[in-house]
């Protein structure tokens, strides 16, 4: 289970605890062995560095394998199973605490890691952690033996400061390649001055005459000046072994203190190792911070350069006096000029119209500050003109004067400001095509807000464009007419395009429209407003009903003619039926009109046609139909029937007022007629009823002319075909 959580097997969990083990074993049997307490615990340390980059959930395994070493070390030396689990938990929360503490702040070290927070963090979560495992440390020990609390306790705490401190960033320094490739020297060079700083130590730590252990601090310094953190390390951890293995044997400079306990020895060796430390890593620290910034600012400078070399766009940093003091190469491909043409200000290829503008803007930026950006035309060097965009920011010189530069950054926009002409161009002739066509057009938002208008509507309503953008149908129109335009208006706006028309009334004038309304659609076929096209078609509606009128009127008497009558008899009938009323229809046809035509002429024919005709149109209801249907033939029809009585003595009195003579100016002409008449209450066809009226004509005429003959249908035995049956009274409308 261990290997599989590790992806590279078992080694790891081998390596913690042989760190751990050896270390441990190392350092409690030299202490051991000269009776004397541990001058610097290693083993925690040498496992955070390695630890400090993985979460805590990952580390365990490797805790577990640590203690197993330290437990083993503590067994081979003949400890107690319990002292040596107790003591073992209490160094894998010591490393626990620190590494979960830089992990938390740190959770990898990056080339970007500000070292001098590392080492703070490390620095103070190792002090805390190795107060609390001196203390849990002191109270287990004296649980085996009665020691000197305090002084057991001391020794324990700075033992493991110091040896957490320096073994724990020679391991981070060992397994952070980082570090090591910060400041690369030779190797050669690394073990040499290694081996010198081993020489002196091994000098100064075997002489027991003079204290003169300072003398390896300068070749130390010179090792972290030369070799940064791997230098610091190396040589921190060489001097830290040989340090304590002199206190502990004994031997050494610290050996000139008269009657110096052991347990004084290994703190004094303490002391000086913990102190070596504080010489050394604020010395790498800020040395490594240093170097840390000038590679982050070279390679930004690099990378910077590297956009500005290899950019499409014209970069230029141009100093107060004009002077270019960069043009990047792409000013070549740009505008055909070398780096050297552009290093001097070439207002003379500017566009003479825009030279002006520009050295404005110029002048307004160096005063202002800020940015500011322009298009303008520059020369190529083949003679013809490009637009350029170019973005211009004021900056402090980065040559540290108080000067101000420019940072001007121009691009080829010749074809979008092209198109943008084109369409500029466009959009303008398409306004004057709409402002001039005789429709109004607009364009209507989601909101039934007005976003353009044209000209012509000014021609309809009287407002200007302006007065209508921005208000509402409902505002602009009004009530009554957008109720009526609304349903239209949502069919369009569900997508639909309509179209239809409508009447209205601008300045006390009735007009007629069409309208079509057409959904605007985004690139997405989302409805996003409606275009409405609407024409005025007034004089359109004027002349339909003309023509209408035309069709449906017979010329010479101005009545109804055979046309309209056959369009309206089966809705009349339609109608009766629906309402189960009575219909009268009566065929009118002028006696001997042939000899009237041969004895006064066809003129004299036309005015008595004309006068029958006025004759007949007075004697009709509202609603009724009268009609010239042939030559000399009229028709009547009526609805409002309540018998047969009513309808006969209608019939009658048509006949008798028609039999007049009349005055055509010319001669007094005597008029007789004959009329026809059915009357029908059933569901009967227009043919059948004409059928029935026309038989009945017939019989008049058969009759000797200059009478009226009725025929019936739907009226039982007691309606009755004879014309004797004038006194009838049966009633037409049937019972409901
Ligand atoms: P009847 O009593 O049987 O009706 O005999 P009629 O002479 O009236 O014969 P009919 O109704 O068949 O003849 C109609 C005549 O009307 C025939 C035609 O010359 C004449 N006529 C038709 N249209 C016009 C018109 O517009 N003007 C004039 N003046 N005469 C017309
Ligand atoms: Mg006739």
């Amino acid at each position: 289970m261990l290997a599989r959580r590790d992806p590279h097997g078992l080694w790891p969990l081998f390596a913690a605890f042989a760190i751990t083990g050896g270390l441990s074993l190392y350092a409690l049997a030299l202490a051991r062995a000269n009776h004397s307490p541990v001058a610097l615990w290693l083993a925690n340390g040498a496992l955070v560095g390695w630890l400090v980059q993985r979460p805590l959930a990952r580390t365990w395994p490797l805790l577990l394998a640590s203690f197993l070493g330290f437990v083993a070390a503590k067994l081979y030396l003949g400890d107690a199973l319990s002292e040596a689990v107790l003591i073992g938990v209490c160094n894998v929360l010591e490393t626990a605490i620190v590494c979960e503490t830089i992990h938390r702040r740190f959770p990898s070290i990056t080339p970007h890691t500000r070292f001098m927070d590392l080492a703070r963090v490390g620095v103070l979560s190792a002090l805390a952690a190795s107060v609390i495992c001196a203390l849990a440390m002191m109270w287990i020990m004296n649980l085996w033996a009665q020691l000197d609390v305090l002084m057991v306790a001391n020794t324990l705490f700075r033992a493991h400061f110091v040896g957490m401190v320096i073994s724990g960033s020679t391991s981070l320094a060992i397994v952070t390649p980082y570090l090591w490739r910060l400041k690369p020297a030779r190797p050669g060079t690394l073990v040499r001055d290694l081996g010198l700083l081993a020489a002196l130590t091994a000098g100064v730590l075997v002489e027991s005459r003079v204290p003169l252990v300072f003398l390896v601090y300068p070749q130390l310094l010179w090792l972290v000046f030369r070799h940064r953190f791997v230098g610091m390390v190396v040589g921190v951890a060489m001097i830290a072994v040989g340090v304590s293995l002199a206190t502990t044997l004994g031997i050494g400079p610290f050996n000139l203190v008269v009657g110096a306990t052991p347990a004084f020895r290994v703190a004094m060796g303490q002391v000086f190792i913990g102190v070596t430390c504080l010489v050394a890593l604020p010395v790498v620290l800020a040395l490594s911070e240093q170097d840390r910034l000038r590679k982050q600012m070279q390679e930004s400078e690099l990378r910077y350069r590297l956009l500005a070399d290899n950019s499409g766009d014209l970069v230029m940093r141009i100093r107060s006096n004009g002077d270019r003091m960069y043009v990047s190469p792409s000013v070549k491909d740009l505008l055909g000029w070398e780096v050297e043409d552009f290093q001097r200000p070439r207002p003379d290829l500017i566009h003479p119209d825009d030279r002006e503008r520009i050295a404005s803007e110029v002048a307004k930026l160096r005063m202002q500050g800020g940015d500011t950006t322009a298009t303008y035309r520059l020369q190529h060097k083949d003679g013809h003109y490009l637009w350029i965009e170019a973005f211009a920011r004021l900056v402090p010189s980065p040559d540290g004067d108080d000067a101000k530069d420019i940072i001007y950054t121009g691009r080829d926009v010749t074809e979008r400001v092209c198109i943008e002409q084109a369409l500029m161009e466009s959009q303008s002739q398409m306004r004057t095509v709409t402002d001039n066509i005789p429709a109004v057009i607009a364009r209507i938002d989601m909101d039934e807000r007005y976003t353009y208008v044209n000209r012509f509507v000014e021609q309809i309503s009287g407002e200007v464009p302006p007065e209508i953008i921005g208000r509402t149908v409902h505002e602009v129109r009004g009530n009554a007419l957008y109720d009526r335009l609304k349903p239209y208006l949502e069919r369009a706006y569900a997508g639909q395009p309509v179209m239809f028309e409508y009447e209205a009334t601008y300045r006390g004038k009735p007009m007629h429209f069409q309208s079509h309304y057409v959904p605007d659609r985004d690139a997405h076929g989302r409805v996003r407003g409606v275009y409405a096209l609407t024409t005025e078609i007034t004089h359109i509606k004027n002349t339909e009903r003309e023509l209408l009128r035309i069709a449906h009127q017979d010329s010479l008497t101005g009545l109804a003619n055979r046309r309209y009558f056959s369009e309206r008899v089966p809705v009349f009938l339609k109608q009766a039926q629906q309402h189960d009323m009575a219909v009268l229809l009566a065929l009118v046809d002028i006696d001997n009109f042939k000899t009237i035509n041969d004895t006064y002429g066809h003129a004299i024919g036309d005015v008595v046609l004309a006068e029958v005709g006025q004759c007949l149109q007075k004697l009709v209801r509202e609603g009724e139909i009268v009609a010239r249907i042939g030559g000399d033939e009229f028709v009547v029809v009526c609805n409002d029937i309540n018998n047969i009585k009513q309808a006969k003595a209608f019939v009658q009195s048509l006949w008798e007022r028609l039999h007049m003579e009349i005055d055509t100016g010319v001669a007094q002409v005597k008029v007789s007629l004959s009329v026809g008449a059915a009357i029908c209450l059933n569901e009967i066809s227009a043919d059948a009823v004409m059928k029935l009226a026309d038989d009945a004509l017939y019989k008049a005429k058969e009759a000797g002319r200059d009478t009226y003959r009725f025929l019936t249908h739907g009226l039982g035995d007691n309606g009755g075909n004879d014309d004797n049956s004038s006194s009838e009274t049966i009633k037409l409308r049937r019972a409901q």
